[in-house]
C-alpha cells in the first residue's frame, strides 16, 4: 500500500509492504535518482537484525553504502551523538546531492533526521522505521530533534522525508513491551479520528491478532496523520490534536523521572485521564474512558498512574502547548472526534485533583 503525504513542493510516499526492507534499494533509487551515497544511520539493536539486508539491497541498487551505529536508547538522542554523526558523515565524503538513511526506531529517525537537516545546510533523507512507534508516528510528518538537559526534543527542525519505508515484518522482532508502546500511539489515532477504528482495535487486541492486520493498521494510522501533517505541517493548529493523552501523559513521564514508565504507558495512562476529565468539563460521553482503558488494559498498558497536584503543575507549567495562564487540552467530543479545549491552568488542576 502506498500513501502520499502532499506538501508545497516537497511530496512523499510511505509505502507498507511485508518484505520491503530487502527491496529498499529500488524504493531508494526511485525516490532519489542522484544519490551516490547513502548514509544509514541505526542502533545497536538493530544493526545485527536488519543493517544487512537493508545495506545489501542499496549496494545492488547502485549506491555507495555507509553505516553508522548509535547505542541502543533515548540517550543517543543527544548533542554528542549529533556531532559524532556530523563528523562521520564528512569522514565518509557525503556531499549535498547525497542522502542520509534511517533505519531503527523514532530515536534513530530523530537524530538521523536532525543531522540530515543540518548537515551541509540539509540533504535528503529516507526513514526506515522499526519499530510501531516509528511507522505511525514519528517517521511521518517531518519533526527531527535532539534532546537538551533543559527538556525533550528542544532542539530540532522541521525536515520532511523524501520516502518512508514501512516493513511490517520487521516488528516480529520487538520485545512485548515496545510493541505495547507503540499500539497507545495507533488507540490514540482512533480515539482522535476514527471510532470504528477503535472499534476494530477492540475487537483483537492480542499482538498475534493484531499483526495479522498489520498493514490495514499501519495505513489507517498513517493516513490520519498524513492529513493532520498536510493541513498543519508547522504544529500551529490542527496537528495539535495528535497531542491527545500527551499533555497528562507528560506529567507521568515526568513524575517517572522518565524512568519508571515508558512514552506509551504514560500516553495510555494520559489519555484514560483526559477522557475522565472530557466528562467531567461535560463534553466527553459518559463511558468513555472505561472504553479505551478497555482497550489499553487488554494491550497490556496502565490505565493509571499515581501523580501528585505538583507534578501535575508542574508538567502544565512546562507544557509547550501552553501559552500564558491558559492551556489547550485536546479532549474527545466522541470517541472518534477530539477538539482542543482551552482553559484555565488552574481549573485544569483542580479539576485533576
Ligand atoms: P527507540 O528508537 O528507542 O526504539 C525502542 C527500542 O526498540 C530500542 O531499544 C531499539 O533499539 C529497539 N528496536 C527498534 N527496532 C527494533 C526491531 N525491529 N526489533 C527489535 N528491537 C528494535 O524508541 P521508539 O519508541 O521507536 O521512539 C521513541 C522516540 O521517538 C522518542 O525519542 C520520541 O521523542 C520520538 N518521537 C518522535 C516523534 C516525531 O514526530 N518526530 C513522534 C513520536 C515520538
Ligand atoms: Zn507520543
Amino acid at each position: 500500500k502506498t500513501l502520499t503525504v502532499s506538501l508545497p513542493g516537497r511530496s512523499y510516499d510511505i509505502l507498507i509492504q511485508r518484505g520491503l526492507l530487502a527491496r529498499a534499494g529500488e524504493c531508494c533509487r526511485k525516490a532519489l535518482p542522484k544519490a551516490g551515497r547513502l548514509f544509514v544511520v541505526t542502533d545497536a539493536n538493530v544493526a545485527p537484525l536488519y543493517l544487512q539486508t537493508t545495506a545489501d539491497s542499496l549496494a545492488a541498487a547502485g549506491f555507495q553504502v555507509s553505516s553508522h551505529v548509535i547505542p541502543a536508547g533515548e540517550s543517543s538522542k543527544c548533542a554528542g551523538q549529533l556531532a559524532g554523526l556530523w563528523e562521520a558523515m564528512m569522514a565518509a565524503r557525503l556531499t549535498r546531492t547525497d542522502a542520509v538513511v534511517a533505519l531503527g526506531g523514532g530515536v534513530v529517525g530523530d537524530l538521523a533526521g536532525f543531522a540530515a537537516a543540518t548537515i551541509l545546510r540539509g540533504v535528503d533523507f529516507v526513514q526506515i522505521p522499526t519499530t510501531l512507534l516509528a511507522q505511525v508516528d514519528s517517521s511521518v510528518g517531518g519533526k527531527v530533534a535532539i534532546d537538551l538537559e533543559a527538556g525533550k526534543n528542544l532542539a530540532g527542525a522541521f525536515w520532511q522525508p523524501r520516502l518512508v519505508l514501512m516493513d511490517p515484518e520487521v516488528l516480529e522482532t520487538l520485545p512485548d513491551a515496545t510493541f505495547a508502546d507503540g499500539m497507545a500511539e495507533v488507540v490514540k489515532y482512533g480515539c482522535i479520528k476514527d471510532g470504528a477504528f477503535f472499534a476494530f482495535l477492540a475487537q483483537r487486541p492480542d499482538r498475534t491478532a493484531l499483526m495479522g492486520e498489520i498493514e490495514h493498521i499501519l495505513y489507517t494510522c498513517c493516513n490520519i496523520k498524513r492529513m493532520v501533517v498536510e493541513r498543519d505541517e508547522r504544529d500551529t493548529g490542527e496537528r495539535m490534536l495528535l497531542n491527545f493523552g500527551h499533555t497528562l501523559g507528560h506529567a507521568y513521564e515526568l513524575a517517572g523521572h522518565y524512568q519508571t514508565w515508558t512514552h506509551g504507558q504514560a500516553v495510555a495512562a494520559g489519555m484514560v485521564k483526559a477522557a475522565r476529565l472530557g466528562t467531567s468539563l461535560g463534553v466527553t460521553p459518559a463511558g468513555t474512558a472505561e472504553k479505551i482503558a478497555g482497550l489499553l488494559e487488554a494491550l497490556g498498558l496502565p490505565t493509571a498512574i499515581p501523580c501528585t497536584g505538583a507534578e501535575y503543575a508542574a508538567a502544565v507549567g512546562l507544557d509547550k502547548k501552553g501559552t500564558g495562564e491558559q492551556i489547550s487540552l485536546i479532549v474527545l467530543e466522541e470517541l472518534g472526534h477530539a477538539i482542543p479545549w482551552r482553559m484555565d491552568k488552574a481549573a485544569l488542576l483542580e479539576a485533576l485533583a
